[in-house]
């Protein structure tokens, strides 16, 4: 691992920006991992059915039946099949506000226009339609344990892959990558019809090669990513930030570097000055080298005459197909998602088989990690960037078979102090507005409430999570949620309001 002090805070490895390709790519569907990333993709998956299995709703007066609190319950998922793994990975997305604010403008836009384009925008885009109601009937505040099937999602990334989803096709990141990647395809083909602003997941790093011998760069590439990738080694544990940031930066060696290369044959060409005699071939060639050396890459393209003369130069014992050289490759974020998705990827190959790594992976509440500024390409500053966890997503088992559950952010209800009124002051969902609970005992965003006119709600402020597994929801402490080290898979950070 190398610990670069003057180039410590990118975040995205190269990884992600594979998978992505790879997820991007509709045809690979039935695909379980990236062939050059194998090892770090490969999934965890789920053979039993998870129906109540190790998770028991504390039995409590209001447990079961009714409960005069908002906070006490949320809409669970059924289980039809093997279905953990879907069930968590959408109620992990429900508590995202920068993706229900983004939704929203999809609403609007329905809203806005006649019928028959409201028919051609969801044919657009059936997946944002059809997320748009699943995530209002889970955002919606209830009383009593309500239960809803999330095959329409499923139903509608079969059709829009022509794919079927196989039974096996089981792991949380992977359906993940899948919905986020199909969503943004629509995404896509929504901008050019409705006003709507930037897709919530989407960041964009840039990736670059630095020679340890001579630190010149190469050119910068730009790659959007959708999810970050982090890889977790069989260590006993590790912090977050701490994988995140090792994920970015990996050494190359053997590296055949054209400016160390350049560099070398100049240094010998003024060395030999005098001695031979140049054809006017060679001549015009270390003339090219020499204009050009102070603004080379250390991969840039040559004239197919310079770059031949440049790898098959030997003189004076001085040969550069002989001259390798040890390369850093740097992954830096230079545009920050609003929502960063980070998926742990526990899977060790040991050359037979693939274990999980029980690393105990410690996370906290608020991420900081730090965006990188490039200007022409080049390093400038780092900026700070503090995320808030929303959501988490832990599997247990082996590699091969176990559970998913979710943990899930409440929405930040208050209670208004002279009329006992609650308030939502968390974004929803706007289609359907129709609460199942009766809808005038709540008002839904409200802005700049002031402090004076509301008060905490303690079940709030002790339990501000619900733990799901399938249908079966209960409320859990803030260090009920970081104590799963263990288990973790995958963690859902947006980015703190300023
Ligand atoms: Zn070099």
């Amino acid at each position: 691992m190398i610990n670069s002090n003057w180039f410590n805070s990118m975040f995205i490895g190269e990884v992600a920006a594979r998978s992505l390709n790879f997820l991007w790519n509709p045809r690979m569907w039935s695909r379980r991992a990236v062939s050059s990333g194998l090892l770090l993709t490969a999934s965890l998956y789920v053979l039993l059915p998870s129906v109540s299995r190790a998770f028991n709703v504390k039995k409590g007066p209001l447990s079961i039946e009714e409960s005069k609190r908002l906070d006490r319950f949320t809409t669970g998922l059924l289980n039809a099949r093997n279905d953990c793994f879907l069930n968590s990975s959408l109620q992990a997305l429900v508590p995202i506000e920068s993706l229900t604010t983004y939704l929203n403008q999809f609403v609007e836009a329905l809203h806005s226009v006649d019928e028959g384009q409201v028919f051609e925008l969801e044919r657009l885009a059936p997946l944002h339609a059809n997320l748009i109601k699943l995530l209002h009937e889970l955002q919606s505040l209830i009383v009593k344990p309500q239960t809803v099937s999330a095959k329409n999602i499923v139903k509608t990334l079969e059709d829009t892959l022509r794919r079927k989803m196989s039974s096996d096709q089981n792991d949380a990141h992977e359906f993940t990558q899948i919905l986020l990647e199909t969503l943004h395809s629509e995404y896509i083909k929504l901008q050019s019809n409705i006003e709507i602003g930037s897709f919530p997941f989407e960041g964009v790093s840039s990736n670059y090669l630095m020679c340890l011998q001579c630190n010149k760069y190469s050119q910068t590439i730009h790659s959007p990513f959708l999810m970050l990738e982090v890889a977790v080694p069989g260590n006993y544990s590790e912090k977050l930030t701490d994988l995140i940031l090792h994920s970015q930066d990996e050494i190359i060696e053997g590296y055949s570097c054209l400016y160390c290369k350049v560099n070398m044959i100049l240094k010998n060409e003024k060395y030999l000055n005098q001695l031979p005699e140049y054809s006017q071939e060679e001549q015009s060639i270390l003339n090219f080298l020499r204009n050009q050396i102070l603004t080379l890459y250390i991969n840039d393209d040559l004239p197919a005459d310079v770059s031949f003369y440049v790898d098959h130069y030997s003189k004076n014992g001085c040969v550069t197909a002989n001259f390798k050289s040890n390369i850093i490759k740097k992954n830096a974020v230079i545009k920050e998602p609003a929502s960063l998705i980070v998926h742990l990827s526990r899977s060790i190959f040991n050359g037979a088989t693939i274990t999980r790594s029980a690393c105990r992976v410690e996370y906290e509440q608020s991420l900081n990690l730090q965006r990188q500024v490039m200007i022409n390409d080049a390093f400038e500053r780092t900026e700070p960037i503090k995320y808030e966890l929303k959501s988490v997503v832990k599997h247990t088992g082996s590699h091969v078979q176990g559970h998913y559950q979710c943990y899930r952010k409440k929405p930040d209800l208050m209670k208004e102090r002279n009329t006992d009124t609650i308030v939502n002051r968390s974004p929803m969902i706007k289609k359907y507005s129709q609460d199942k609970f009766d809808a005038s005992k709540i008002e839904s965003i409200i802005t700049g409430t002031s402090k004076r006119l509301y008060k905490r709600i303690k079940s709030l402020a002790a339990y501000p999570y619900w733990h799901i597994s399938d249908t079966n929801v209960k409320e859990a402490r803030t260090t009920d949620v970081l104590s799963e080290d263990k288990y973790v898979y995958i963690l859902y950070y947006e980015k703190e309001k300023p």
